[in-house]
């Protein structure tokens, strides 16, 4: 999943990216009001937070311009203490949750993974696809009940096609959400954590979960179970 950041102060931007690449995520950074909002028009965002006070202009705009241009992805506002007018501003134009300064890093990380399931329309942590489920939180697999043992980037492409079950995901999707890096994006690396992938989900080749749907792309094919307890 692909985060943007918009955060002026150098050394806690720093501290989010890190920890938010830590935990598997892509992340764009910005420091500016102005480039924050580019990135999130022009890049293929999963989520953004963005702190409201900001050097050339209010992050409350930022948000505006997004969601005046059909940009739906969440957002999690970033507030200094005593600011509650920016927090209802914020939710009134769209934001759709806040965090107060100074704050937790697992409580932005709970959040976060929170407005990414709920955007997918998903209320648990554990999402199921036929017999496959995974665990946003914990970062595990199983298949029945049998758990396996998957890389980062394993674990990253199977959340996206999961997310997205029934979907058709370019080979460029979902590279994108998985790295910022334009130099680290390759589809022969894409192709061989698919083929891994399909190796561990689905050893006795029975279940066929990811399909190659020819010059498109990949399709998590199992139906999505949805648990709205
Ligand atoms: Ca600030």
């Amino acid at each position: 999943m692909r985060i943007l950041v918009i955060e002026d102060e150098p050394a806690l931007l720093e501290q989010l990216a890190t920890r938010l690449r830590a935990d598997g995520y892509a992340v764009d950074t910005a420091a500016t009001a102005e480039d924050g909002e580019y990135l999130g028009l022009e890049y293929p965002i999963d989520a953004a937070i963005v702190d409201l006070g900001l050097p050339d202009r209010p992050g409350l705009s930022v948000i505006e311009t997004w969601r005046a241009n059909q940009k739906a992805f969440p957002v999690l506002i970033l507030t200094a203490r005593g600011r509650w007018e920016d927090k209802v501003a914020g939710l009134e134009l769209g934001a759709d949750d806040y965090l107060v300064k100074p704050f937790h890093h697992e409580e932005l990380l709970a959040r976060l993974r929170a407005l990414l399931r709920r955007a997918a329309g998903f209320s648990q942590s554990r999402i199921q696809c036929g017999p496959i489920s995974i665990d946003l939180g914990a970062k595990s697999v199983a298949v029945a009940d049998r758990e396996l043992e998957l890389t980062a980037l394993e674990f990253n492409v199977l959340e996206v096609l999961m997310l997205r079950a029934g979907n058709v995901l370019s080979k460029s999707e979902l590279t994108e959400h998985l790295y910022e890096d334009d130099n680290e994006r390759d589809s022969n690396v894409l192709e061989v954590i698919i083929g891994r992938l399909r190796k561990k989900l689905d050893p006795s080749r029975e279940l066929n979960p990811i399909e190659t749907i020819r010059g498109q792309g990949y399709r998590l094919r199992l139906p999505r179970v949805r648990d709205d307890a």
